[in-house]
């Protein structure tokens, strides 16, 4: 086979075989295929889509491309959730405890933020000495003794997708529902999950900018779920603003300890709440959905939630002292009130123009090899909904040096807008399954 005649095909719109698609795969994760040759294949596909075969085959061999785990002497049903990306979204870390509390195992490989949605390992990284990188037989016996483990993923995890992910923001190829689905789903496979629940964002802080768009690419990935035995259901959350009250790496962990103590904005708890249920009917331990809100409550009131999560930063290395008391953690030096100018009731506050000026604080990276500023953010005393009177405190930024301070502000004060009557936003715009 030719990797010159792969593309021809592709170019021309004709559909791959199976062979041809595991070819590409193996000869571009073993440094055969070079990166132009990669980027020819990849602009093709972008351009004229694939078959639902091909994005089967190509998800198959993205997440054959190296180690595949294994979780079944740990439980016969590991349900896994993944989201699509957002701004202040924290959700992992505050279903996963509850999930872990109420005996269902979670062993999760999570991402590092890049562009303008944060990720959970940056996230996890501002509670000092918290070891994200986990060797994978340590990573099983955590989840194995507490039931949770959250880490980054290993090296060896779909190798091929993480080239071919790093290939498509160079070539401006990142906006493709099939390659989002397949590269989504092949880490899925390859981290041994066998029930999926997939937190699909979308709005102005998201990949998907729209319901419609979400929705295509929720159910590609319920049929790939479906087609490799996988049960999946798919949430389509709203991420027009950010998620929660903070957006920034400490400030969304002070975030997650309060959430788990039971005290959580609303958007964020409905959103919970949903991949909770969702987790817990999945797992076939909780199968009535009427009860699961019930015992979410129940974790979240006698402490059994906050204690999970206690006990997996205490595993991981990290100072519980932090968890224990979250003035501990060092603040930015700067804390300016946004103020407001309008009155009116808030009808926008765009997520992405947010995740921009949070990434300008240095809370994200534009580049893989950024680093970041664990202390910086911003938070927020209004969103969507609420009403504001001139001079009302809309947020705060934190920020290491008034001159970042004095920008921020005046990008947080632009992503807002006001209008006359109050907006309701809804927070789970669909669910999509696939049985
Ligand atoms: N998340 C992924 O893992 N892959 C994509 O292509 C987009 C979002």
């Amino acid at each position: 086979m030719n990797i010159i005649d792969v593309i021809e095909k592709k170019k021309v719109n004709e559909e791959l075989t199976e062979e041809e698609i595991k070819f590409f795969i193996d000869g571009y994760t073993s440094g055969e295929i070079t990166d132009y040759q990669a980027a020819a294949l990849i602009m093709a596909i972008c351009i004229n889509g694939m078959t639902e075969d091909e994005i089967v085959y190509l998800t198959d061999a993205m997440a054959k491309s190296g180690e595949m785990m294994d979780f079944s002497d740990i439980s016969d049903k590991i349900v896994d959730k993944h989201s699509t990306g957002g701004v202040g979204d924290k959700v992992t870390l505050i279903a996963g405890p509850i999930i872990a509390a109420l005996d269902i195992p979670v062993a999760k490989m999570s991402g590092r933020g890049l562009g303008i949605t944060g990720g959970t390992i940056d996230k996890l990284e501002s509670i000092p000495g918290f070891r994200t990188e986990i060797p994978v037989e340590e990573f099983k016996q955590n989840v194995k003794d507490i039931g949770i483990c959250i880490a980054g993923q290993t090296a060896n995890l779909a190798p091929a997708d993480k080239k071919i992910y790093a290939l498509r923001d160079t070539i401006g190829c990142t906006n493709s529902t099939p390659l989002i689905a397949s590269s989504i789903m092949s880490k899925k496979f390859a981290s041994g999950a066998n029930a999926i629940v997939l937190d699909v964002t979308c709005g102005s802080g998201a990949f998907m900018p729209d319901k419609k768009s979400a929705v295509r690419l929720a159910k590609l990935m319920s049929l790939i779920g479906k087609l490799r035995d996988r049960e999946t259901v798919c949430l389509i959350t709203n991420m027009e603003e950010p998620l929660g009250k903070a957006v920034g790496n400490s400030l969304e962990v002070i975030e997650v300890i309060e959430a788990l103590k039971g005290n959580m904005p609303l958007d964020l708890k409905e959103v919970i709440v949903n991949v909770c249920i969702q987790m817990m009917v999945l797992s076939g331990k909780y199968p009535d959905v009427f009860k699961c809100n019930e015992k979410i409550e129940e974790v979240l009131k006698n402490g059994k939630a906050f204690e999970k999560f206690r006990q997996m930063v205490e595993r991981q290395g990290g100072d519980v002292s932090y968890i224990d008391n979250t003035e501990k953690f060092e603040k930015a030096p700067i804390i300016t009130p946004v103020i407001a100018d309008k009155a009116g009731y808030v009808e926008t506050l765009n997520a992405y123009e947010i995740g921009k000026a949070s990434v300008n604080l240095g809370a994200g990276r534009l580049k893989k090899e950024n680093t970041i500023d664990h202390r910086v953010g911003i938070t927020f005393e209004k969103k969507i909904g609420d009403k504001v009177e001139v001079g009302d405190i809309l947020a705060y930024v934190h920020a290491s040096s008034p001159e970042k301070s004095l920008e921020c502000v005046e990008e947080v004060k632009n992503a807002y807008t006001f209008g006359p009557n109050k907006v309701e936003k809804k927070n789970i715009l669909d669910i999509i399954t696939n049985d």
